[in-house]
Protein backbone atom coordinates (compact mmCIF):
# COMPACT_ATOMS: atom_id res chain seq x y z
CA UNK A 1 0.00 0.00 0.00
CA UNK A 2 1.40 3.33 -0.98
CA UNK A 3 1.06 6.15 1.50
CA UNK A 4 -0.17 9.35 0.93
CA UNK A 5 3.32 11.24 0.79
CA UNK A 6 4.70 8.77 -1.87
CA UNK A 7 1.71 9.08 -3.70
CA UNK A 8 1.90 12.83 -3.25
CA UNK A 9 6.08 12.39 -4.29
CA UNK A 10 5.01 11.05 -7.42
CA UNK A 11 3.06 13.76 -8.74
CA UNK A 12 5.26 16.24 -7.77
CA UNK A 13 8.07 14.92 -9.49
CA UNK A 14 6.17 15.31 -12.67
CA UNK A 15 5.72 19.09 -12.16
CA UNK A 16 8.85 19.98 -9.81
CA UNK A 17 12.63 18.87 -10.60
CA UNK A 18 13.03 15.76 -7.95
CA UNK A 19 9.63 16.36 -6.31
CA UNK A 20 11.14 19.11 -4.44
CA UNK A 21 12.30 22.98 -4.53
CA UNK A 22 15.01 22.26 -2.61
CA UNK A 23 17.52 19.07 -3.22
CA UNK A 24 17.93 17.38 0.44
CA UNK A 25 14.64 17.37 1.22
CA UNK A 26 14.04 14.39 -1.40
CA UNK A 27 16.01 12.64 1.31
CA UNK A 28 17.86 10.28 -1.77
CA UNK A 29 20.89 9.45 0.01
CA UNK A 30 19.15 8.25 2.89
CA UNK A 31 17.42 5.85 0.39
CA UNK A 32 13.97 7.12 1.70
CA UNK A 33 11.33 9.46 0.19
CA UNK A 34 9.97 12.91 1.81
CA UNK A 35 7.05 12.78 4.13
CA UNK A 36 4.41 15.34 3.03
CA UNK A 37 3.61 17.77 5.93
CA UNK A 38 0.19 19.11 6.32
CA UNK A 39 1.06 20.77 9.82
CA UNK A 40 3.07 21.24 12.58
CA UNK A 41 2.72 22.63 16.25
CA UNK A 42 5.13 23.63 18.55
CA UNK A 43 7.90 20.41 18.84
CA UNK A 44 5.70 18.32 16.31
CA UNK A 45 5.03 18.03 12.77
CA UNK A 46 2.29 16.45 10.88
CA UNK A 47 2.32 13.93 7.75
CA UNK A 48 -0.19 13.44 5.30
CA UNK A 49 -0.82 10.26 6.44
CA UNK A 50 -1.45 11.77 9.77
CA UNK A 51 2.17 10.12 11.10
CA UNK A 52 3.23 12.94 13.82
CA UNK A 53 7.35 13.25 14.33
CA UNK A 54 9.56 15.41 16.85
CA UNK A 55 10.83 17.82 14.42
CA UNK A 56 14.48 18.12 15.06
CA UNK A 57 14.98 19.99 11.36
CA UNK A 58 12.77 23.02 12.25
CA UNK A 59 12.64 23.88 8.21
CA UNK A 60 16.18 23.75 9.09
CA UNK A 61 16.58 26.35 11.44
CA UNK A 62 13.95 29.39 11.74
CA UNK A 63 11.55 27.44 13.65
CA UNK A 64 13.36 27.89 17.23
CA UNK A 65 9.98 28.62 18.89
CA UNK A 66 8.45 25.80 17.51
CA UNK A 67 5.87 25.45 14.75
CA UNK A 68 2.92 27.62 14.57
CA UNK A 69 3.76 29.52 17.79
CA UNK A 70 0.73 31.88 18.97
CA UNK A 71 2.75 35.02 18.82
CA UNK A 72 3.93 34.84 15.91
CA UNK A 73 0.92 33.15 14.25
CA UNK A 74 -0.75 36.07 15.32
CA UNK A 75 1.41 38.29 14.66
CA UNK A 76 1.25 37.42 10.95
CA UNK A 77 -2.87 37.57 10.84
CA UNK A 78 -2.78 40.88 12.25
CA UNK A 79 -0.44 42.29 9.97
CA UNK A 80 -1.69 39.79 6.77
CA UNK A 81 -5.27 41.86 7.46
CA UNK A 82 -3.83 45.15 6.51
CA UNK A 83 -2.23 44.12 2.95
CA UNK A 84 1.01 41.79 2.45
CA UNK A 85 3.64 44.21 0.39
CA UNK A 86 3.23 47.83 -0.63
CA UNK A 87 6.92 48.08 -2.55
CA UNK A 88 7.15 51.01 -0.57
CA UNK A 89 8.47 51.77 2.75
CA UNK A 90 6.52 50.19 6.01
CA UNK A 91 7.25 50.89 9.90
CA UNK A 92 7.66 47.20 10.59
CA UNK A 93 11.28 47.44 8.55
CA UNK A 94 12.34 49.63 11.04
CA UNK A 95 11.16 47.88 14.01
CA UNK A 96 12.80 44.73 12.81
CA UNK A 97 16.48 46.57 11.69
CA UNK A 98 16.69 48.14 15.08
CA UNK A 99 16.36 44.70 16.81
CA UNK A 100 18.69 42.93 15.30
CA UNK A 101 20.89 45.92 15.38
CA UNK A 102 20.38 46.16 19.71
CA UNK A 103 21.19 42.64 19.66
CA UNK A 104 24.83 42.07 17.76
CA UNK A 105 26.86 45.14 19.03
CA UNK A 106 28.63 44.53 15.28
CA UNK A 107 25.70 46.11 13.34
CA UNK A 108 25.08 49.76 13.03
CA UNK A 109 22.95 49.17 9.99
CA UNK A 110 20.97 46.30 8.07
CA UNK A 111 19.00 46.06 4.91
CA UNK A 112 16.67 43.42 4.40
CA UNK A 113 16.29 40.82 1.70
CA UNK A 114 14.31 37.60 0.94
CA UNK A 115 16.68 34.48 1.45
CA UNK A 116 19.80 33.74 2.91
CA UNK A 117 21.24 33.62 -0.24
CA UNK A 118 20.68 37.32 -1.20
CA UNK A 119 22.18 38.19 2.27
CA UNK A 120 25.49 36.33 1.53
CA UNK A 121 25.62 37.56 -2.56
CA UNK A 122 25.02 41.04 -1.16
CA UNK A 123 27.29 41.19 1.37
CA UNK A 124 30.54 40.19 -0.84
CA UNK A 125 29.48 42.29 -3.28
CA UNK A 126 29.54 45.19 -1.34
CA UNK A 127 32.90 43.69 0.45
CA UNK A 128 34.40 44.09 -3.11
CA UNK A 129 33.10 47.17 -3.57
CA UNK A 130 34.38 48.65 -0.20
CA UNK A 131 38.08 47.25 -0.62
CA UNK A 132 38.14 47.29 -4.46
CA UNK A 133 39.66 43.91 -4.81
CA UNK A 134 37.54 40.63 -5.98
CA UNK A 135 39.13 37.42 -4.40
CA UNK A 136 36.70 36.04 -1.31
CA UNK A 137 38.53 33.13 1.08
CA UNK A 138 35.47 30.68 2.09
CA UNK A 139 36.37 27.31 3.66
CA UNK A 140 35.89 23.79 2.76
CA UNK A 141 32.41 22.33 3.64
CA UNK A 142 30.81 25.61 4.47
CA UNK A 143 27.50 26.71 2.65
CA UNK A 144 26.52 30.34 2.18
CA UNK A 145 23.31 29.50 -0.16
CA UNK A 146 23.60 28.94 -3.66
CA UNK A 147 25.29 32.14 -5.05
CA UNK A 148 27.70 31.66 -8.25
CA UNK A 149 30.95 32.53 -6.12
CA UNK A 150 30.28 30.25 -3.36
CA UNK A 151 29.40 27.32 -5.33
CA UNK A 152 32.85 25.93 -4.63
CA UNK A 153 33.48 22.93 -1.92
CA UNK A 154 30.27 24.22 -0.51
CA UNK A 155 28.55 22.07 2.33
CA UNK A 156 24.72 21.38 2.76
CA UNK A 157 22.67 19.87 0.06
CA UNK A 158 26.12 19.59 -2.25
CA UNK A 159 28.10 17.96 0.67
CA UNK A 160 25.02 15.47 0.53
CA UNK A 161 24.93 14.95 -3.48
CA UNK A 162 28.41 14.96 -3.46
CA UNK A 163 28.49 17.28 -5.73
CA UNK A 164 32.13 19.23 -5.75
CA UNK A 165 30.89 22.66 -7.90
CA UNK A 166 28.22 22.79 -10.33
CA UNK A 167 27.52 22.88 -13.61
CA UNK A 168 26.14 26.95 -14.79
CA UNK A 169 28.88 28.52 -12.80
CA UNK A 170 31.74 29.77 -15.33
CA UNK A 171 35.10 28.48 -14.21
CA UNK A 172 35.96 32.39 -14.08
CA UNK A 173 33.61 33.00 -11.40
CA UNK A 174 34.91 30.54 -8.74
CA UNK A 175 38.62 31.66 -9.73
CA UNK A 176 37.72 34.14 -7.71
CA UNK A 177 36.92 31.90 -5.00
CA UNK A 178 39.96 30.67 -2.50
CA UNK A 179 39.43 27.93 -0.61
CA UNK A 180 40.89 26.30 3.12
CA UNK A 181 40.16 23.76 5.19
CA UNK A 182 37.88 24.83 8.32
CA UNK A 183 39.82 25.25 11.56
CA UNK A 184 43.20 25.69 9.20
CA UNK A 185 44.47 29.34 10.52
CA UNK A 186 48.05 27.89 8.70
CA UNK A 187 46.68 27.65 5.30
CA UNK A 188 44.87 31.03 6.01
CA UNK A 189 47.39 32.97 6.42
CA UNK A 190 49.63 31.11 3.04
CA UNK A 191 47.08 32.55 0.64
CA UNK A 192 47.21 35.74 2.32
CA UNK A 193 50.44 35.97 2.09
CA UNK A 194 50.25 34.96 -1.52
CA UNK A 195 47.28 37.64 -3.06
CA UNK A 196 46.38 39.33 0.51
CA UNK A 197 46.11 42.42 -1.42
CA UNK A 198 43.63 40.65 -3.99
CA UNK A 199 41.54 39.34 -1.09
CA UNK A 200 37.84 41.20 -0.37
CA UNK A 201 36.71 39.36 2.66
CA UNK A 202 37.01 35.42 4.16
CA UNK A 203 33.01 34.39 4.60
CA UNK A 204 32.99 32.19 7.41
CA UNK A 205 29.80 30.19 9.35
CA UNK A 206 31.70 30.88 12.55
CA UNK A 207 29.62 27.63 13.87
CA UNK A 208 30.00 25.58 10.92
CA UNK A 209 26.58 24.22 10.94
CA UNK A 210 26.01 22.39 6.83
CA UNK A 211 29.01 19.76 7.31
CA UNK A 212 27.56 18.66 10.33
CA UNK A 213 27.82 20.57 12.95
CA UNK A 214 31.79 21.45 13.67
CA UNK A 215 32.98 24.02 16.22
CA UNK A 216 35.36 26.38 15.69
CA UNK A 217 38.91 25.71 17.31
CA UNK A 218 40.22 27.98 20.17
CA UNK A 219 41.59 30.97 18.50
CA UNK A 220 40.57 30.61 14.63
CA UNK A 221 37.65 32.89 14.66
CA UNK A 222 39.99 36.03 16.59
CA UNK A 223 42.68 34.35 14.01
CA UNK A 224 40.37 35.66 10.87
CA UNK A 225 40.45 38.91 12.37
CA UNK A 226 43.61 39.59 12.93
CA UNK A 227 44.84 37.92 9.31
CA UNK A 228 42.01 39.73 7.89
CA UNK A 229 42.66 42.85 8.96
CA UNK A 230 46.10 42.87 8.64
CA UNK A 231 45.82 42.52 4.66
CA UNK A 232 42.83 45.40 4.94
CA UNK A 233 40.44 42.38 3.72
CA UNK A 234 36.70 42.24 5.78
CA UNK A 235 35.42 39.83 7.26
CA UNK A 236 32.53 38.39 7.23
CA UNK A 237 30.27 36.44 9.36
CA UNK A 238 27.68 34.27 7.77
CA UNK A 239 25.21 34.17 10.87
CA UNK A 240 22.22 32.80 8.45
CA UNK A 241 21.85 30.08 10.83
CA UNK A 242 24.02 30.90 14.53
CA UNK A 243 21.87 34.42 14.43
CA UNK A 244 19.86 34.32 17.30
CA UNK A 245 21.13 30.31 17.86
CA UNK A 246 24.33 30.39 19.11
CA UNK A 247 22.87 32.98 21.99
CA UNK A 248 20.65 36.26 20.83
CA UNK A 249 23.33 37.92 19.95
CA UNK A 250 24.55 35.02 17.33
CA UNK A 251 28.01 33.21 17.16
CA UNK A 252 29.94 36.64 17.48
CA UNK A 253 27.96 37.50 20.95
CA UNK A 254 28.80 34.18 22.08
CA UNK A 255 32.70 34.28 21.56
CA UNK A 256 33.09 38.52 21.55
CA UNK A 257 34.36 39.37 17.68
CA UNK A 258 32.63 41.71 15.91
CA UNK A 259 32.98 41.20 11.94
CA UNK A 260 32.86 43.93 9.64
CA UNK A 261 29.50 42.33 7.68
CA UNK A 262 27.57 39.78 8.78
CA UNK A 263 24.45 37.68 7.01
CA UNK A 264 21.29 36.35 8.49
CA UNK A 265 18.15 34.71 7.52
CA UNK A 266 16.27 31.90 8.50
CA UNK A 267 15.21 33.01 12.56
CA UNK A 268 14.68 36.46 11.42
CA UNK A 269 11.94 35.51 9.38
CA UNK A 270 10.10 33.93 11.92
CA UNK A 271 9.09 31.20 9.05
CA UNK A 272 8.47 33.48 6.35
CA UNK A 273 11.54 34.06 3.89
CA UNK A 274 13.65 36.70 4.60
CA UNK A 275 17.34 37.41 4.83
CA UNK A 276 19.29 40.47 5.99
CA UNK A 277 23.12 41.94 5.95
CA UNK A 278 25.07 44.60 7.76
CA UNK A 279 27.59 45.60 9.62
CA UNK A 280 29.85 48.54 10.10
CA UNK A 281 28.03 52.09 9.04
CA UNK A 282 31.22 53.16 7.08
CA UNK A 283 30.97 50.18 4.82
CA UNK A 284 26.26 49.92 4.94
CA UNK A 285 26.41 53.67 4.06
CA UNK A 286 27.42 52.43 0.23
CA UNK A 287 24.50 50.58 -0.06
CA UNK A 288 22.37 52.22 -2.89
CA UNK A 289 20.93 54.98 -2.81
CA UNK A 290 23.06 56.10 0.20
CA UNK A 291 25.90 54.64 -2.06
CA UNK A 292 26.95 53.15 -4.96
CA UNK A 293 26.65 49.73 -4.92
CA UNK A 294 23.28 48.55 -6.09
CA UNK A 295 21.16 45.55 -4.10
CA UNK A 296 17.07 46.09 -4.50
CA UNK A 297 14.43 43.90 -3.95
CA UNK A 298 10.41 43.58 -4.64
CA UNK A 299 9.25 42.12 -1.74
CA UNK A 300 12.18 43.00 0.57
CA UNK A 301 11.09 44.26 4.03
CA UNK A 302 7.34 43.25 2.96
CA UNK A 303 5.17 44.01 6.10
CA UNK A 304 4.33 39.88 6.76
CA UNK A 305 8.06 38.40 7.08
CA UNK A 306 8.64 41.35 8.82
CA UNK A 307 6.21 40.78 11.37
CA UNK A 308 6.96 37.06 11.67
CA UNK A 309 10.60 37.92 12.41
CA UNK A 310 9.58 40.68 14.88
CA UNK A 311 7.49 38.66 16.89
CA UNK A 312 10.25 35.88 16.82
CA UNK A 313 13.07 38.05 17.32
CA UNK A 314 11.22 39.51 20.68
CA UNK A 315 9.45 37.05 22.05
CA UNK A 316 13.64 35.12 22.22
CA UNK A 317 14.66 38.16 23.82
CA UNK A 318 12.47 37.05 27.02
CA UNK A 319 13.79 33.17 26.24
CA UNK A 320 16.52 31.30 28.54
CA UNK A 321 19.20 30.60 26.17
CA UNK A 322 21.13 28.63 28.26
CA UNK A 323 18.67 26.47 29.70
CA UNK A 324 17.99 25.56 26.06
CA UNK A 325 22.03 25.00 25.68
CA UNK A 326 22.11 22.55 29.48
CA UNK A 327 19.04 20.73 27.77
CA UNK A 328 20.86 20.27 24.24
CA UNK A 329 24.00 18.71 26.09
CA UNK A 330 22.34 16.83 28.46
CA UNK A 331 20.15 15.22 25.29
CA UNK A 332 23.40 14.86 23.34
CA UNK A 333 25.30 13.26 26.06
CA UNK A 334 22.72 10.63 26.59
CA UNK A 335 22.37 9.93 22.93
CA UNK A 336 26.15 9.76 22.55
CA UNK A 337 26.36 6.86 25.28
CA UNK A 338 23.11 5.05 24.01
CA UNK A 339 25.21 4.88 20.14
CA UNK A 340 28.45 4.29 21.35
CA UNK A 341 27.78 1.01 23.11
CA UNK A 342 26.49 0.10 19.38
CA UNK A 343 29.13 1.83 17.11
CA UNK A 344 31.66 4.56 17.12
CA UNK A 345 30.24 8.13 17.10
CA UNK A 346 31.02 11.62 17.38
CA UNK A 347 27.96 14.12 18.62
CA UNK A 348 29.02 17.90 19.21
CA UNK A 349 26.99 20.23 20.09
CA UNK A 350 26.97 23.48 20.82
CA UNK A 351 23.92 25.93 21.77
CA UNK A 352 20.73 23.85 20.92
CA UNK A 353 22.87 22.27 17.90
CA UNK A 354 24.27 18.79 17.25
CA UNK A 355 25.45 16.33 14.83
CA UNK A 356 25.68 12.65 14.78
CA UNK A 357 28.58 11.98 12.90
CA UNK A 358 29.27 8.19 12.88
CA UNK A 359 32.96 7.86 12.76
CA UNK A 360 35.81 7.42 15.81
CA UNK A 361 37.67 10.71 15.20
CA UNK A 362 36.39 14.18 16.05
CA UNK A 363 35.44 16.04 13.12
CA UNK A 364 37.26 19.09 12.98
CA UNK A 365 36.71 20.17 9.08
CA UNK A 366 34.69 18.71 6.22
CA UNK A 367 37.60 15.93 5.43
CA UNK A 368 36.94 14.50 8.86
CA UNK A 369 33.31 14.86 8.36
CA UNK A 370 33.16 13.17 5.08
CA UNK A 371 35.07 10.20 7.11
CA UNK A 372 31.70 9.60 9.07
CA UNK A 373 29.74 6.22 8.02
CA UNK A 374 27.21 7.22 5.78
CA UNK A 375 25.34 3.50 5.21
CA UNK A 376 25.35 3.73 9.36
CA UNK A 377 24.03 7.13 9.44
CA UNK A 378 21.03 6.00 6.48
CA UNK A 379 20.57 3.03 8.79
CA UNK A 380 20.08 5.53 11.98
CA UNK A 381 17.77 7.64 9.80
CA UNK A 382 15.10 5.30 8.62
CA UNK A 383 14.78 3.65 11.91
CA UNK A 384 14.29 7.00 14.00
CA UNK A 385 12.09 7.98 11.42
CA UNK A 386 9.99 5.21 11.74
CA UNK A 387 9.37 5.75 15.36
CA UNK A 388 8.18 9.51 14.64
CA UNK A 389 11.86 11.31 15.05
CA UNK A 390 12.56 13.86 12.45
CA UNK A 391 15.86 14.35 11.74
CA UNK A 392 17.73 15.82 8.73
CA UNK A 393 18.32 13.21 6.30
CA UNK A 394 22.44 13.95 6.23
CA UNK A 395 24.79 14.36 8.51
CA UNK A 396 26.05 17.06 6.68
CA UNK A 397 22.99 19.05 8.42
CA UNK A 398 22.86 20.09 11.95
CA UNK A 399 20.35 18.95 14.56
CA UNK A 400 18.31 21.63 16.08
CA UNK A 401 16.11 21.52 19.40
CA UNK A 402 13.48 24.44 19.66
CA UNK A 403 11.97 26.32 23.03
CA UNK A 404 8.61 23.91 22.39
CA UNK A 405 10.90 20.87 22.78
CA UNK A 406 9.72 19.06 26.30
CA UNK A 407 11.69 17.03 28.42
CA UNK A 408 9.39 13.99 27.23
CA UNK A 409 10.03 14.64 23.62
CA UNK A 410 13.43 14.53 24.39
CA UNK A 411 13.03 11.18 26.37
CA UNK A 412 11.04 9.56 23.84
CA UNK A 413 13.67 10.22 21.04
CA UNK A 414 16.19 8.46 22.94
CA UNK A 415 14.34 5.43 23.94
CA UNK A 416 13.77 5.32 19.93
CA UNK A 417 17.40 5.36 19.49
CA UNK A 418 18.17 2.52 22.24
CA UNK A 419 16.03 0.41 19.44
CA UNK A 420 18.57 1.21 16.12
CA UNK A 421 20.30 -2.04 14.95
CA UNK A 422 23.46 -1.23 12.57
C1 LIG B 1 20.64 28.26 4.92
C2 LIG B 1 21.93 28.98 4.80
C3 LIG B 1 22.16 29.92 3.80
C4 LIG B 1 21.19 30.14 2.66
O1 LIG B 1 19.98 30.65 3.09
P1 LIG B 1 18.69 30.48 2.12
O2 LIG B 1 17.63 31.24 2.82
O3 LIG B 1 18.45 29.01 2.03
O4 LIG B 1 19.07 31.07 0.82
C5 LIG B 1 23.33 30.65 3.83
N1 LIG B 1 24.24 30.46 4.79
C6 LIG B 1 24.06 29.55 5.78
C7 LIG B 1 25.09 29.41 6.84
C8 LIG B 1 22.91 28.77 5.79
O5 LIG B 1 22.76 27.83 6.73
Amino acid sequence: MQTTSETLFKQAQSVIPGGVNSPVRACRNVQSTPAFIAKGYGSHLFDVDNRAYIDFVLSWGPMILGHADPEVTEAIQRTTALGTSFGAPSPLEIELATEVRDAFPSIEMVRMVNSGTEATMSALRLARACTKRDKVLKFIGCYHGHADPFLAQAGSGLATLSIPGTPGVPAHVVEDTLLAPYNDLATVEELFQKEGDAIAAIIVEPIACNMGLVLPSEGFLKGLYDIAHAHGSLLIFDEVITGFRASYSGAQGRFGIDPDLTTFGKIIGGGLPVGAFGGKAQYMKRVAPEGDVYQAGTLSGNPLAMAAGLATVRKLRGMDYDLLEKRTANFALKLRDILAEKVPVQIPTIASMFSVFFTEDPVTDFASAQKANQARFTLFYKQMRAQGIYLAPSSFETGMLSFAHSDADLERTLAAARTVCF
